[in-house]
């Protein structure tokens, strides 16, 4: 049986539009084609949020507020019939003012601590798993640990810092979320056909060199 894989996804600016350090839960609503797009994806990955959250470190909400954030999106999810299974957030910014949070970590993104965390926890194979955010140090992340990723082109990113850094460049550029769920079901179908074509050749060596093979067996290859 296939490894369970994910896909880590950024939340502002990615699964719900960017209002920076907003804590309040009727403002959150989920960017388009987001529901629709992971009702598709969620019966072949793992759905885990992978977030930083600095304003808990500039003390802008705690994690009560933040708590009640991760309930609304959850809740908006479960209208698509869908479920998250994580939500993961880096807390920390090294010129916050909120002890115990004020400190450099290596959970916030662009490191990879977190999609590390949530993998160990939730046994993801990293390989066949994925990040899609908006700005290049979700791309960073996913890459360092060693995930394929998209980039929703949407305008968030702005200063496309990727000279010398080869981590910072996409596997994808998606214009919206249901591009990039479209790109990972479409590599999911390429899988499953490469898989198949390069099945048939190791299925003849085995049988060809197989001692117990008994002449009346049939055809070698029979479709
Ligand atoms: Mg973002
Ligand atoms: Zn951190």
């Amino acid at each position: 049986m296939a490894a369970k894989c994910a896909i880590f996804l950024d939340k502002d600016g990615t699964l719900i539009p960017d209002i920076p350090y907003n804590a309040d839960p009727e403002r959150v609503r989920l960017e388009e084609h987001v529901g629709q797009t992971l009702a598709m994806l969620a019966p072949h990955f793992e759905l885990i949020v992978i977030s930083n959250q600095s304003g808990l470190a500039f003390g802008y909400f705690n994690e009560g507020e933040l708590k009640m954030v991760e309930k609304r999106i959850k809740m908006l999810l479960h209208h698509y019939g869908v479920s998250l299974s994580g939500f993961y957030y880096c807390p920390h910014h090294p010129d916050g003012n909120k002890a115990p949070y004020a400190r450099p970590c290596d959970c916030r993104k662009p490191a990879p601590g977190l999609i590390n965390r949530a993998a160990l926890e939730h046994h993801i194979s990293l390989s066949g798993s994925w990040m899609i955010g908006d700005i290049l140090n979700d791309v960073q992340a996913g890459k360092a640990a060693g995930c394929s990723t998209i980039l929703i082109n949407n305008g968030n990113e702005t200063e496309w810092d990727m000279a010398d850094h080869p981590q910072r460049i996409p596997d994808f550029m998606a214009s919206d979320f249901a591009a990039a769920g479209e790109f990972i079901l479409n590599s999911l179908k390429y899988e499953k056909y490469i898989g198949a074509i390069s099945a048939i050749p190791g299925e003849l060596q085995e049988q060809k060199n197989s001692s117990h093979r008994r002449p009346d067996t049939g055809p070698l290859y029979s479709g």
